[in-house]
């Protein structure tokens, strides 16, 4: 439709490449992102382990499989077309238990199925030569697995958004979406803007400007903070790309690694503990209106009831540095509590079913004007070139 406007609500690197991509797509249409901050990538964008996954965790056929691969090729082709940082540096997954081997297998025909280019199981002589100081009975290395920096990623997406005519209106916080005409008038408590459509990606408040909107089925959006440790530059000689666990199936977070930044810092992290705060970065933070919206939902209890005993493992390794240490020592068992500083730390959106089950998939629910990204996590950044493309098709279709 010429002359279209689409209004979009949140400039992650989600909001971005889906604006960016409506200006490729439908070259007519007006776009304006919508955010609260004075900056772009201000949330998770800004605030992540800057890993382009190469998806081998995924649950074959899910949109996760799907568009994580075709997402990884995009930003790849990308990040060399516009000189963005994108290192191959390589991903080890690996078993340091009987269990983990078991689970290792299962992982490597899964990522069979999602045909991760380049996955190979090693043993732990390749372990060796791979990472010198990491130790394992068996891991899937993962040539192609890459580190990136998001926030410039989406900062380039904006800039492309702004070159095709769209517009970043940044302070804008939407506090009211209401029908207007054929469409919808979406405000803050300043300014207002009329729509004919409108597409949420609003993170961790996803959930709560979903139901500005109407949209007030579940899943809610329950905040887990990831924390993390930051290698002494001294010792950062110890991991050369990204060592990671295998991880708990029942989580759909994948345990403390280590990652190589493209600054050439290495961190260890993230824990994944719940926070009293949907902005919570720091231990102290915590909102009563969020406390009382993530207590008030049925599925919260029955998330602790399923998980308190890794919940408490998880705080337990948040308070105390030795402990956090401990499980990073199974992989690279040379690091000590010294050599490690504590770092910054990001705010995952989970989304939580009312029966308590963490949404795995990502989550889109269109609803008239409205499209709601209602589960955007991890590997959401690397994926959202084809997230966009997706969005698009369900917009079209
Ligand atoms: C600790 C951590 C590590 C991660 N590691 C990786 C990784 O290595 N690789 C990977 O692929 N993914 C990773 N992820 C996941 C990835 O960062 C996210 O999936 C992705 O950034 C989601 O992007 P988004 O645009 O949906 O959300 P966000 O970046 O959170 O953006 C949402 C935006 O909406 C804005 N907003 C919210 N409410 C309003 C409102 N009412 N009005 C206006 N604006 C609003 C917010 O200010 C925010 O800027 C990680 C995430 C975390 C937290």
């Amino acid at each position: 439709m010429a002359d279209e406007v689409v209004g979009i609500v949140g400039a992650g690197i989600v909001g971005l490449a889906i604006g960016r991509e409506i200006t490729r797509r439908r070259p007519g249409t007006r776009v304006v992102l919508l955010e609260k901050e004075p900056r772009v990538a201000a949330h998770q964008t800004g605030h992540n382990s800057g890993v382009v996954h190469a998806g081998i965790y995924y649950t074959p056929g899910s949109l996760k499989a799907r568009l994580c691969t075709r997402g990884a090729a995009m930003l790849r082709e990308y990040c060399a077309d516009r000189r963005l940082p994108y290192d191959e540096c390589g991903k080890l997954v690996v078993a340091v238990s009987a269990d983990d081997v078991v689970r290792l297998d299962a992982l490597a025909a899964r990522a069979g199925q999602n045909a991760v280019p380049g996955l190979r199981r090693v043993g732990p002589e390749e372990i060796r030569e791979i990472e010198p100081h990491a130790t394992g009975r068996a891991a899937l290395y993962s040539p192609r697995t890459a580190i990136t920096d998001y926030s410039r990623i989406a900062q380039s997406f904006a800039d492309d958004v702004a070159a095709a005519g769209g517009e970043v209106r940044l302070g804008f916080p939407v506090t009211r979406i209401a029908p207007a005409g054929g469409g919808l008038e979406v405000a803050s408590d300043a300014d207002a803007l009329t729509v004919d459509q409108l597409i949420i990606c609003a993170g961790v408040h996803s959930d709560v400007v979903s139901a500005l909107a109407g949209d007030v089925a579940g899943p809610r959006i329950v905040p887990f903070r990831g924390e993390y440790m930051r290698i002494r530059p001294e010792k950062t000689h110890m991991v050369r790309g990204l060592i990671y666990p295998v991880p708990d199936p029942r989580y759909p977070f994948l345990g403390v690694h280590f990652t190589r930044r493209v600054s050439g810092d290495v961190e260890v992290g993230p824990n994944a503990v719940l926070a009293t705060a949907r902005e919570g970065y720091r231990r102290g933070n915590v909102s009563l209106p969020d406390l009382y919206r993530i207590a008030a939902w049925p599925g919260t209890w029955r998330m602790a009831a399923r998980h308190w005993r890794t919940g408490i493992r998880e705080v337990y390794g948040s308070v105390s540095k030795r402990a956090y240490m401990t499980a990073a020592r199974r992989y690279v068992p040379e690091i000590r509590a010294a050599d490690v500083v504590r770092d910054g730390s990001g705010v995952r959106a989970q989304a939580l079913d009312r029966d308590g089950s963490l949404v795995d998939d990502f989550r889109i629910h269109r609803l008239g004007p409205v499209t709601a990204v209602r589960n955007a996590p991890s590997p959401a950044a690397t994926s959202c070139m084809a997230i966009a493309e997706h969005v698009l098709d369900v917009l079209d279709g």
